[in-house]
């Protein structure tokens, strides 16, 4: 298993990432999407190996439910999912 983090990381054909600097361990994504997101010792979220398990709604709600917007979500072509 390899150690989380942040980011990208590719989860059911999206890049997903957390931006650290804006992340301020809300944990608003944990309770959303628990298989994708957990907070580590610094407080941000980082992106599980299970991700892959969670249901993409999950995840694009997670971004949206994020306060600060700290979760990009791409496509495989580069192109902006969330935020807009
Ligand atoms: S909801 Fe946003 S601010 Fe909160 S832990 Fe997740 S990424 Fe960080």
């Amino acid at each position: 298993m390899t150690k989380p983090t942040s980011g990208p990381k590719k989860i059911n054909g999206w890049k997903v990432r957390v931006d650290r600097k804006l992340c301020i361990g809300a944990a608003t994504c944990v309770a959303l999407a628990a298989k994708a997101f957990a907070l580590d010792t610094e407080a941000k979220a980082v992106i599980l190996d299970t991700a892959n398990e969670e249901a993409k709604e999950a995840i694009l709600d997670a971004a949206k439910g994020c306060p600060v917007a700290a979760i990009i979500i791409e496509d495989e072509n580069g192109k902006r999912i969330y935020p807009k």
